[in-house]
């Protein structure tokens, strides 16, 4: 080993899920099938691009304002930026440095450990049950902080209000980041508890119910006192973080209320129609209230299922990790897209029409 090599961090990267660029039925990454509000077309068509000369605003005003107004709350309880991933890890940096371990699900987004491990933040996972719902009394012993999706991944399990409200109770001294990038296809977010609680975090994201994964913004919503710290760290780090291509476009996506709802109406039910069709081809799937679908099959290898489906360009996600080894996550599409899905599995499962 070279001398110089001893200094080097070194981690173990997240592994973002494949982005073929074949035409395939992509089911893998928890995209919206549709595409983002029409203001947004209209708005990247008439823009002027000599503004591109311009670093765009660090504090990304517009934006900030515009959700600020979505969601009831003040300009100063606001931090945007570039996808949740980057306000989830300015949040791990700026939040978690006890010595204490960060608590988190041992089943959850893998990102966690990644932030942790690249900050030097200690961590203790915590056992999901059985069924992979979170047991909240693991999270009332002494830590450095908790984070937790709702609904989870890969798992798609939502915890009621009352449940995500316990573990931020118990956890006072410390804070407490709920992650609702799927908040919108599930149920009440924990923005309910912002004024209750003044060691609670929200993380959001345009990713998924929003259709803009392709533009990169996530926020969080808090009090004004952590999200100045957050502010302090961003602006330690990178001070412009969201271009003005997707500050004009993010501001367009959050105006029109009507197409979001309609959206989501639109995905749940093919969500509720898709597990139905699961259902009737022998899988076992966990309640989803998120825009996928976390399912195993008793008489099926996953891994078997998900190379066949990868060879015909069917995408789902895959990890084959511990605990999950016969889970796949399977993205809910279009409705179109979902009967590709089920004329593959029924033709693969010898019970319909051959697939071609
Ligand atoms: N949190 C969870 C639970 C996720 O599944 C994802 C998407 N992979 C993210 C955060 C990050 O999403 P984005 O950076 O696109 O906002």
């Amino acid at each position: 080993m070279k001398e110089f090599e001893k200094n080097i961090r070194r981690v173990k990267p997240y592994v973002p899920g494949e982005q073929p660029q074949n035409k395939a039925v992509k089911l893998n990454t928890n995209e919206n099938p549709y595409p983002p509000a029409p203001g947004v077309r209209t708005a990247l068509k008439s823009m002027d691009t000599d503004r591109l000369r311009l670093y765009p605003d660090p504090a990304a005003g517009p934006l900030v304002e515009e959700l600020a107004r979505f969601y009831h709350v003040g300009t100063d309880q606001v931090f945007v930026g570039v996808g949740s991933d980057d306000v989830l890890s300015m949040c791990f940096l700026t939040f978690f440095n006890s010595k204490k371990p960060v608590f988190f699900p041992d089943i959850t987004y893998s990102f966690y450990k990644v932030w942790a491990e690249l900050y030097r933040i200690p961590y203790e996972c915590q056992r999901v049950d059985e069924n992979f719902r979170l047991v909240k009394e693991d999270y009332y012993r002494e830590n450095g902080g908790v984070i937790f999706p709702n609904p989870n991944a890969p798992t798609a399990l939502y915890e009621e209000l009352n449940v995500v409200e316990d573990i931020i109770a118990h956890n006072q001294d410390v804070i407490v980041i709920v992650d609702e990038a799927y908040i919108d296809f599930a149920g009440r977010s924990a923005l309910e508890l912002i004024d209750k609680y003044d060691n609670l975090i929200v993380v959001q994201t345009f990713s998924k119910a929003r259709s803009m994964a392709g533009m990169r913004i996530g926020y969080a919503i808090s009090n004004p006192g952590l999200i100045r710290y957050l502010n302090d760290a961003k602006y330690s780090f990178n001070s412009y973080t969201l271009n003005q291509t997707s500050l004009i476009c993010g501001v367009e996506a959050v105006k029109d209320k009507e197409y979001f709802e309609e959206g989501l109406r639109k995905i749940i039910n093919t969500r509720e129609w898709a597990k139905g069709e699961l259902g009737k081809l022998g899988f076992r799937f966990t309640d989803s209230r998120a825009n996928f679908i976390f399912a195993t099959h008793p008489d099926y290898d996953a891994k078997d299922l998900f190379e066949a489906m990868k060879a015909k360009g069917i995408y789902v996600r895959y990890w084959g990790s511990e605990r999950i080894e016969q889970y796949m996550r399977i993205t809910v599409g279009t409705r179109e897209e979902m009967e590709i899905l089920f004329t593959f599995l029924r033709e693969y499962m010898n019970k319909g029409e051959p697939y071609d």
